[in-house]
Protein backbone atom coordinates (compact mmCIF):
# COMPACT_ATOMS: atom_id res chain seq x y z
CA UNK A 1 0.00 0.00 0.00
CA UNK A 2 2.68 2.31 1.07
CA UNK A 3 4.82 1.62 -2.03
CA UNK A 4 1.68 1.84 -4.32
CA UNK A 5 0.86 5.20 -2.75
CA UNK A 6 4.53 7.06 -3.88
CA UNK A 7 4.37 5.22 -7.45
CA UNK A 8 1.49 6.53 -7.92
CA UNK A 9 2.52 10.15 -7.07
CA UNK A 10 5.43 9.89 -9.10
CA UNK A 11 3.38 8.51 -11.91
CA UNK A 12 1.17 11.59 -11.32
CA UNK A 13 3.71 13.40 -10.93
CA UNK A 14 2.77 15.19 -8.37
CA UNK A 15 4.68 15.99 -4.52
CA UNK A 16 6.36 12.84 -4.82
CA UNK A 17 5.36 12.00 -1.15
CA UNK A 18 1.89 13.06 -0.26
CA UNK A 19 1.96 16.08 1.51
CA UNK A 20 -1.02 14.64 4.26
CA UNK A 21 -0.37 11.11 5.64
CA UNK A 22 -1.66 9.14 8.40
CA UNK A 23 1.37 10.25 10.37
CA UNK A 24 1.02 14.31 9.35
CA UNK A 25 -0.38 14.65 12.97
CA UNK A 26 2.65 13.03 14.72
CA UNK A 27 5.49 14.87 12.58
CA UNK A 28 3.97 18.50 13.70
CA UNK A 29 3.67 17.19 17.16
CA UNK A 30 7.36 15.63 16.80
CA UNK A 31 8.03 18.87 15.58
CA UNK A 32 6.38 21.21 18.15
CA UNK A 33 7.95 19.56 21.03
CA UNK A 34 11.40 17.70 19.99
CA UNK A 35 12.10 20.67 17.58
CA UNK A 36 11.18 23.83 18.39
CA UNK A 37 10.52 22.88 22.52
CA UNK A 38 14.29 21.93 22.48
CA UNK A 39 15.19 25.26 20.68
CA UNK A 40 15.98 25.07 16.98
CA UNK A 41 15.22 27.80 15.44
CA UNK A 42 16.28 27.88 11.69
CA UNK A 43 13.08 28.30 10.01
CA UNK A 44 14.56 26.03 6.71
CA UNK A 45 15.68 23.43 9.33
CA UNK A 46 11.98 23.40 11.05
CA UNK A 47 9.79 23.18 7.30
CA UNK A 48 12.68 19.92 6.61
CA UNK A 49 11.38 18.13 9.40
CA UNK A 50 7.93 18.91 8.86
CA UNK A 51 8.24 17.65 5.38
CA UNK A 52 10.45 14.70 5.32
CA UNK A 53 8.64 11.17 5.93
CA UNK A 54 10.24 9.72 8.54
CA UNK A 55 8.48 6.98 9.11
CA UNK A 56 9.33 5.89 5.08
CA UNK A 57 12.63 5.64 6.25
CA UNK A 58 12.20 2.82 9.40
CA UNK A 59 10.75 -0.81 9.22
CA UNK A 60 7.70 -0.99 8.32
CA UNK A 61 7.16 -2.94 11.59
CA UNK A 62 8.23 -0.24 13.70
CA UNK A 63 6.35 2.94 11.60
CA UNK A 64 4.19 3.75 14.42
CA UNK A 65 7.52 4.44 16.48
CA UNK A 66 8.76 6.83 13.83
CA UNK A 67 8.32 10.41 15.28
CA UNK A 68 9.53 9.19 18.76
CA UNK A 69 12.36 11.27 20.71
CA UNK A 70 14.78 8.02 20.31
CA UNK A 71 16.92 6.69 17.49
CA UNK A 72 16.03 3.79 16.16
CA UNK A 73 17.50 0.46 14.55
CA UNK A 74 17.71 0.01 10.92
CA UNK A 75 19.43 -3.04 10.69
CA UNK A 76 22.96 -4.33 10.32
CA UNK A 77 23.34 -2.61 13.77
CA UNK A 78 22.96 0.72 12.87
CA UNK A 79 20.49 3.52 13.91
CA UNK A 80 18.94 6.26 11.97
CA UNK A 81 19.17 9.27 14.69
CA UNK A 82 16.86 10.84 17.38
CA UNK A 83 14.67 13.74 15.67
CA UNK A 84 16.29 16.22 17.37
CA UNK A 85 20.02 15.33 16.79
CA UNK A 86 19.19 15.37 13.28
CA UNK A 87 17.56 19.28 13.57
CA UNK A 88 20.41 20.20 15.39
CA UNK A 89 23.47 19.04 13.10
CA UNK A 90 21.09 20.32 10.22
CA UNK A 91 20.68 23.81 11.56
CA UNK A 92 24.26 23.93 12.86
CA UNK A 93 25.21 23.08 9.51
CA UNK A 94 23.56 26.65 8.11
CA UNK A 95 22.10 24.70 5.25
CA UNK A 96 20.62 27.37 2.69
CA UNK A 97 19.68 26.51 -1.34
CA UNK A 98 23.38 27.46 -2.86
CA UNK A 99 25.14 24.92 -0.87
CA UNK A 100 26.43 22.06 -1.58
CA UNK A 101 27.17 19.39 0.96
CA UNK A 102 28.43 15.67 1.42
CA UNK A 103 27.26 13.50 4.33
CA UNK A 104 29.47 10.51 5.91
CA UNK A 105 27.06 7.85 6.47
CA UNK A 106 23.63 7.20 4.73
CA UNK A 107 22.20 4.93 6.78
CA UNK A 108 18.28 4.75 6.19
CA UNK A 109 19.03 8.13 4.15
CA UNK A 110 16.72 10.41 6.74
CA UNK A 111 19.30 13.10 7.00
CA UNK A 112 19.82 13.54 3.69
CA UNK A 113 16.58 13.91 2.51
CA UNK A 114 16.18 16.37 5.31
CA UNK A 115 19.43 18.19 4.17
CA UNK A 116 18.26 18.09 0.40
CA UNK A 117 15.08 19.73 0.98
CA UNK A 118 16.56 22.53 1.70
CA UNK A 119 20.38 22.67 0.15
CA UNK A 120 21.28 22.52 -4.06
CA UNK A 121 22.83 19.23 -3.74
CA UNK A 122 23.62 16.34 -1.42
CA UNK A 123 26.54 13.83 -1.89
CA UNK A 124 26.43 10.55 0.44
CA UNK A 125 28.20 7.97 1.10
CA UNK A 126 27.33 4.34 3.30
CA UNK A 127 29.99 2.07 4.13
CA UNK A 128 27.46 -1.34 4.66
CA UNK A 129 26.51 -2.22 1.25
CA UNK A 130 23.22 -3.33 1.81
CA UNK A 131 22.21 -0.40 3.92
CA UNK A 132 23.46 1.94 0.70
CA UNK A 133 21.98 0.19 -1.77
CA UNK A 134 18.07 0.08 0.47
CA UNK A 135 18.36 4.07 0.93
CA UNK A 136 19.73 5.00 -2.29
CA UNK A 137 16.37 2.94 -3.84
CA UNK A 138 13.90 4.88 -0.82
CA UNK A 139 15.93 8.24 -1.74
CA UNK A 140 14.92 7.83 -5.76
CA UNK A 141 11.10 6.83 -5.13
CA UNK A 142 10.65 9.44 -2.78
CA UNK A 143 12.13 11.58 -5.95
CA UNK A 144 14.94 13.36 -4.13
CA UNK A 145 16.84 13.97 -7.24
CA UNK A 146 19.71 16.34 -5.86
CA UNK A 147 20.98 13.23 -3.75
CA UNK A 148 24.01 11.43 -4.94
CA UNK A 149 24.57 8.43 -2.83
CA UNK A 150 27.07 5.41 -3.30
CA UNK A 151 28.94 2.55 -1.40
CA UNK A 152 31.79 2.73 -0.16
CA UNK A 153 33.92 4.32 3.34
CA UNK A 154 33.94 7.83 3.25
CA UNK A 155 37.01 8.33 5.77
CA UNK A 156 38.45 9.67 2.16
CA UNK A 157 35.50 11.97 1.39
CA UNK A 158 34.27 12.43 -2.62
CA UNK A 159 37.16 14.23 -3.49
CA UNK A 160 35.68 14.39 -7.49
CA UNK A 161 32.70 16.94 -6.07
CA UNK A 162 34.79 19.06 -3.48
CA UNK A 163 35.00 21.35 -1.80
CA UNK A 164 32.55 21.33 0.25
CA UNK A 165 30.04 23.93 2.03
CA UNK A 166 28.61 21.45 4.61
CA UNK A 167 30.19 17.87 5.52
CA UNK A 168 27.89 15.98 8.35
CA UNK A 169 29.10 13.09 9.72
CA UNK A 170 26.95 10.32 11.37
CA UNK A 171 29.16 7.95 12.87
CA UNK A 172 31.99 8.43 15.42
CA UNK A 173 35.59 8.18 15.04
CA UNK A 174 38.39 8.89 17.55
CA UNK A 175 39.84 11.14 15.05
CA UNK A 176 38.46 13.65 12.84
CA UNK A 177 39.38 12.45 9.42
CA UNK A 178 41.72 14.75 7.71
CA UNK A 179 40.47 13.99 3.95
CA UNK A 180 37.13 15.69 5.25
CA UNK A 181 38.77 18.94 6.24
CA UNK A 182 41.08 19.27 3.46
CA UNK A 183 37.41 18.99 1.33
CA UNK A 184 35.56 21.99 3.26
CA UNK A 185 35.06 24.84 1.68
CA UNK A 186 36.09 28.54 2.74
CA UNK A 187 33.47 29.37 5.29
CA UNK A 188 32.45 25.79 5.06
CA UNK A 189 31.13 23.66 8.07
CA UNK A 190 31.87 20.56 9.09
CA UNK A 191 30.03 19.07 12.24
CA UNK A 192 31.04 15.70 13.50
CA UNK A 193 30.70 13.06 16.30
CA UNK A 194 33.92 12.40 17.94
CA UNK A 195 35.23 9.89 20.59
CA UNK A 196 36.17 6.43 21.46
CA UNK A 197 34.05 3.40 20.84
CA UNK A 198 31.90 2.78 24.44
CA UNK A 199 32.98 5.93 25.76
CA UNK A 200 30.96 9.67 25.49
CA UNK A 201 31.50 11.38 22.16
CA UNK A 202 31.56 15.08 21.45
CA UNK A 203 29.59 16.83 18.60
CA UNK A 204 32.06 18.88 17.08
CA UNK A 205 31.77 22.07 14.48
CA UNK A 206 34.86 23.32 12.18
CA UNK A 207 34.63 25.92 10.32
CA UNK A 208 36.85 26.96 7.89
CA UNK A 209 37.84 31.20 7.81
CA UNK A 210 40.85 32.26 5.32
CA UNK A 211 41.89 28.27 5.53
CA UNK A 212 42.38 28.03 8.77
CA UNK A 213 39.81 25.42 11.17
CA UNK A 214 37.79 26.87 13.90
CA UNK A 215 36.46 24.36 16.28
CA UNK A 216 33.77 24.20 18.78
CA UNK A 217 32.39 21.72 21.02
CA UNK A 218 29.02 21.73 20.57
CA UNK A 219 27.33 18.57 22.74
CA UNK A 220 28.09 15.07 23.94
CA UNK A 221 26.45 12.71 22.16
CA UNK A 222 26.41 8.84 21.18
CA UNK A 223 26.55 7.61 17.60
CA UNK A 224 27.66 4.16 16.22
CA UNK A 225 31.48 3.87 15.70
CA UNK A 226 32.91 4.74 12.45
CA UNK A 227 34.04 2.00 10.60
CA UNK A 228 37.03 1.61 7.91
CA UNK A 229 37.17 -0.63 5.02
CA UNK A 230 39.59 -3.39 4.97
CA UNK A 231 40.81 -3.20 1.36
N1 LIG B 1 22.49 9.54 8.71
C1 LIG B 1 21.89 8.28 9.03
C2 LIG B 1 22.38 7.73 10.34
C3 LIG B 1 22.98 6.42 10.12
S1 LIG B 1 23.98 5.77 11.44
C4 LIG B 1 20.37 8.34 8.97
O1 LIG B 1 19.82 9.45 8.85
O2 LIG B 1 19.72 7.29 9.01
C5 LIG B 1 25.59 5.99 10.76
C6 LIG B 1 25.89 5.25 9.50
O3 LIG B 1 27.27 5.48 9.20
C7 LIG B 1 25.70 3.75 9.55
O4 LIG B 1 24.80 3.35 8.57
C8 LIG B 1 27.12 3.21 9.28
O5 LIG B 1 27.12 2.02 8.52
C9 LIG B 1 27.76 4.35 8.52
N2 LIG B 1 29.22 4.40 8.52
C10 LIG B 1 30.08 4.08 9.53
N3 LIG B 1 31.35 4.27 9.13
C11 LIG B 1 31.30 4.74 7.85
C12 LIG B 1 32.31 5.11 6.90
N4 LIG B 1 33.62 5.03 7.16
N5 LIG B 1 31.90 5.53 5.67
C13 LIG B 1 30.57 5.59 5.36
N6 LIG B 1 29.59 5.24 6.22
C14 LIG B 1 29.95 4.82 7.46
Amino acid sequence: MRLAVIILCVIMGKHIFPQEDKFTAARNSMVKTQIIGRGITNSATIKAMRKVPRHLFVSRDSENDAYGDYPMSIGYGQTISQPYIVAYMTEVVRPSDNKKALEIGTGSGYQAAVLAEIVDKVYTIEIVPELAKESAERLNLLGYKNIIAKAGDGYNGWPEHAPYDIIIVTAAPNKIPEPLIDQLAENGRLVIPVGEQGRIQELMLLVKKNGKIDKTRLTFVRFVPFRRSKD
